[in-house]
């Protein structure tokens, strides 16, 4: 604040005293109360001040944790293996990424996908898994067939 207490009690003062008489006697404790009374509202300003900036840092924070949370762990093209789908929120490895995404991330799979702006054709399952699953599948149903 550019103006100080001292300088605005005396501001304050001297407006009261031009427009109001006041006895000798009073001066000191009216000059005190306006000084009282500017220091009160001083405080009062910095405690919501403190109060604002403290909102502020944790929105920043806040938004400086959602965008971190928001750069992936790793490229998309580097998230596909034979073996394994690297989940691109947290960059471990997966077999299959559907239930890992709903219990660790909370998300699914289609909302995953609209995060890292994923084509629709995207796999969520490793193609060797995959092929072992569709084989099992094939398998499965050439069996009850009776072949
Ligand atoms: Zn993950």
């Amino acid at each position: 604040m550019s103006t100080s207490i001292p300088s605005l009690t005396a501001q304050i003062t001297m407006a009261y005293f031009s427009s109001t008489p006041v006895a000798s006697i009073d001066v000191p404790g009216f000059v005190a109360r306006v000084a009282l009374t500017l220091g009160e509202l001083e405080g009062v300003a910095a405690a919501q001040t403190i109060i604002e900036q403290r909102k502020e840092v944790s929105k920043t924070v806040k938004i400086l944790v959602r965008e971190h949370d928001r750069v992936a762990k790793v490229k998309a093209e580097r998230s596909v293996f034979e073996s394994h789908i690297v989940c691109m929120n947290c960059g471990k490895r997966f077999r299959t990424l559907a239930r890992h995404l709903n219990q660790t991330h909370g998300i699914t799979p289609a909302q995953y996908l609209a995060r890292w702006n994923l084509p629709s054709g995207y796999p969520l399952v490793a193609p060797a898994t995959s092929a072992i699953m569709s084989k099992a599948l094939k398998d499965s149903y050439a069996g009850r067939n009776g072949r």
